[in-house]
C-alpha cells in the first residue's frame, strides 16, 4: 500500500516535472541583430511632406462615379514635387484610372521582384464628429510632436514613408538588386476591386512572380497580449475572410390584435439568438503560433499552458476567448449589425431581415459557414443569402528568407520588441496578389498603444514625428537588407 502510494506520488511528481521542463524550454529563441545606424532623415521636411499628402481629401467610394478625382490628382502632384528623384528614376503607370504602379528596376532583373504596398485613399470622417478633432482632419497640421489628419496611420504615412526611403537611397546612388514595385491603390477602403485587383492582373499578364509582398495589417502593439509588457511587432501572415449574410423571414401580415402563433419578427429573432448562443468552434493554432514566438517573454503560467497544449489546449482556448480581441483570432466570428422590418406598431411585419457580418478563419470557407449557420438556425422559414464576400487567405510561411529579412529589419530599427506572426482580422488589398506569391506579409513599423487603436478610422488620427521617422528608417533598412535576399 505504502509502496503503491509512493510510486503514484513519484509518477505525479515526474509528470509535473515534465510539464514544467517543457514550459521552461517553450518558445523559439532566435538571435537578435544589433540596432542599425538610422539614415540621415530631415525630420521637419519629411513631416511637412506627409502633412501635404494628408491635406488631399482622397476619399474612395463604392460607386466609382461618385469619387472626386481632384484630390487624387493633387496627391499625385504632391508626390511628384516631394520626391523628384523617385519620379526621375522609377517608371510610373496609372492603372484603373487612379491607382499607381511604380517600378524601380533592379540590377538583376532575372530575380523575382518585391512588391511594397500603400493605399492612397482614406475613410471619411464620420459626420457629426468633425468638432471632436483637435486639429482639422484634412488640415495637415503639425502640432505637439504629431502630424495630424485622416490617413496619418492608415496609411499615407506608409505611402510617403516608402518614398522618403527611396528618395534617400536614390540620393546615395543606390540601385536595388531586385526590382521593387510600389503598388498604390486608390480604392482599398471600399474593397480594392478596381485598383489592386487590376494591378495584380496586369503583373500576372506580364508573367510576373513575386519574391514577397508587404502590405498593411500588422503593427507594433503594447498591452494587447495578456501578461506581456514588451511591445510586440505583429506581422500578419494570414487574414480572415469576410462576408455579409442577409437573414430574412416572411410573415402573413395583418392586424397585430390577432397575431398568429409564429411571426416573421419572432422567427428572425430566434435565428439570431441561436447563432449567438452557438459560436463557431475554437481553433487555437494561430494564437499558439504567435505565442510560441513570444515564448520566453510570456509569464510562466502562460508558458505552462502553451508548452503543454495537448493537455491544456481546450482550457487555454476557452480562457483566451473571453477577451474579444483574442477571440477574433480563435474562431470564425459572427455579428448581427443591421435589422430591418415593420412599418407600423400595430401591423404584423411581412418581410424582416438582418445583416450578419461574418469573419471567417483560414481553413474554413463561405460555403462551410453557410451550412453551419443553416444547421444552427434549423428553421426553413429563415432564409440565408450570402452577399459577395472574400474567402480567407492562405497562411504565408514564416520559414522563408523574406520573413527572416522582415524580422531582422524590424529588430534593427525598432529595438526592444518581439516579432511574432499573427492573423489579421480585417481585409487588405494584399489578397489580390495571392496568385503571384505565397509570401504575403502585413506590417507597418508603427507602435500603437491601446489608446491609439480607436484613432484608426476614428477621431484624432495622428502619427508622432518620431514614429514617422522610424517608419521611414524601416523601409530604408528593408530595401538595403533585401540586397542579401
Ligand atoms: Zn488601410
Amino acid at each position: 500500500m505504502v509502496v503503491r502510494l509512493s510510486s503514484s506520488l513519484l509518477l505525479l511528481g515526474l509528470s509535473a516535472a515534465v510539464l514544467v521542463a517543457r514550459a521552461v524550454r517553450y518558445g523559439t529563441s532566435l538571435e537578435k541583430p544589433p540596432p542599425s545606424a538610422p539614415p540621415q532623415i530631415e525630420r521637419d521636411a519629411a513631416a511637412q511632406r506627409l502633412a501635404r499628402a494628408l491635406r488631399c481629401r482622397t476619399l474612395s467610394d463604392f460607386d466609382p462615379q461618385r469619387v472626386d478625382r481632384e484630390p487624387f490628382e493633387r496627391l499625385r502632384h504632391v508626390l511628384e514635387e516631394s520626391f523628384p528623384l523617385v519620379h526621375q528614376h522609377l517608371k510610373r503607370e496609372q492603372v484603373a484610372d487612379l491607382s499607381l504602379l511604380y517600378t524601380w528596376p533592379g540590377r538583376e532583373p532575372e530575380l523575382q521582384p518585391i512588391l511594397l504596398m500603400a493605399h492612397q485613399d482614406v475613410v471619411p470622417v464620420e459626420p457629426g464628429t468633425e468638432g471632436d478633432w483637435k486639429h482639422s482632419p484634412f488640415g495637415g497640421e503639425i502640432a505637439e510632436g504629431f502630424v495630424w489628419g485622416r490617413g496619418a496611420l492608415d496609411m499615407k504615412s506608409a505611402l510617403t514613408g516608402i518614398f522618403e526611403a527611396v528618395e534617400l537611397l536614390l540620393k546615395e546612388g543606390f540601385t536595388p538588386r531586385r526590382t521593387i514595385y510600389f503598388a498604390l491603390g486608390h480604392d482599398e477602403e471600399v474593397g480594392g476591386f478596381q485598383g489592386n485587383a487590376r494591378i495584380a492582373a496586369l503583373l500576372a499578364e506580364r508573367g510576373e512572380r513575386l519574391e514577397f509582398v508587404l502590405d498593411e495589417g500588422g503593427l507594433i502593439v503594447e498591452g494587447v497580449i495578456p501578461g506581456l509588457r514588451r511591445p510586440v511587432a505583429l506581422v500578419g501572415t494570414a487574414e480572415k475572410g469576410f462576408v455579409n449574410f442577409i437573414l430574412s423571414a416572411r410573415g402573413e401580415g395583418g392586424h397585430s390584435a390577432m397575431p398568429p402563433r409564429r411571426t416573421a419578427v419572432g422567427a428572425l429573432s430566434r435565428a439570431l439568438m441561436r447563432l449567438e448562443r452557438s459560436p463557431f468552434p475554437l481553433r487555437i493554432e494561430f494564437v499558439s503560433e504567435m505565442f510560441r514566438h513570444l515564448g520566453r517573454r510570456l509569464p510562466f503560467a502562460m508558458r505552462l499552458f502553451f508548452a503543454n497544449l495537448v493537455l491544456f489546449g481546450p482550457a487555454a482556448a476557452r480562457m483566451l476567448a473571453k477577451n474579444p480581441k483574442i477571440n477574433s483570432n480563435l474562431r470564425t466570428t459572427l455579428a448581427p449589425t443591421m435589422l430591418r422590418g415593420g412599418v407600423k406598431e400595430n401591423v404584423l411585419a411581412t418581410d424582416v431581415s438582418a445583416v450578419v457580418n461574418v469573419r471567417i478563419l483560414p481553413g474554413e470557407t463561405i460555403a462551410s459557414t453557410v451550412s453551419r449557420m443553416e444547421r444552427i438556425i434549423a428553421d426553413p422559414a429563415v432564409k440565408i443569402t450570402p452577399t459577395p464576400g472574400t474567402e480567407p487567405s492562405a497562411v504565408s510561411p514564416i520559414e522563408t528568407p523574406a520573413f527572416t529579412l522582415l524580422r531582422r529589419t524590424i529588430l534593427e530599427v525598432a529595438g526592444e520588441v518581439e516579432v511574432a506572426p499573427y492573423l489579421v482580422v480585417g481585409a487588405t488589398d494584399s489578397r489580390y496578389y495571392a496568385h503571384l506569391t505565397n509570401r504575403i506579409y502585413r506590417f507597418m513599423c508603427i507602435p500603437m498603444a491601446p489608446g491609439d487603436i480607436p484613432r484608426l478610422h476614428g477621431t484624432n488620427e495622428r502619427i508622432s514625428v518620431d514614429d514617422y521617422v522610424r517608419s521611414i528608417a524601416f523601409y530604408h533598412r528593408l530595401i538595403v537588407n533585401s540586397e542579401d535576399l
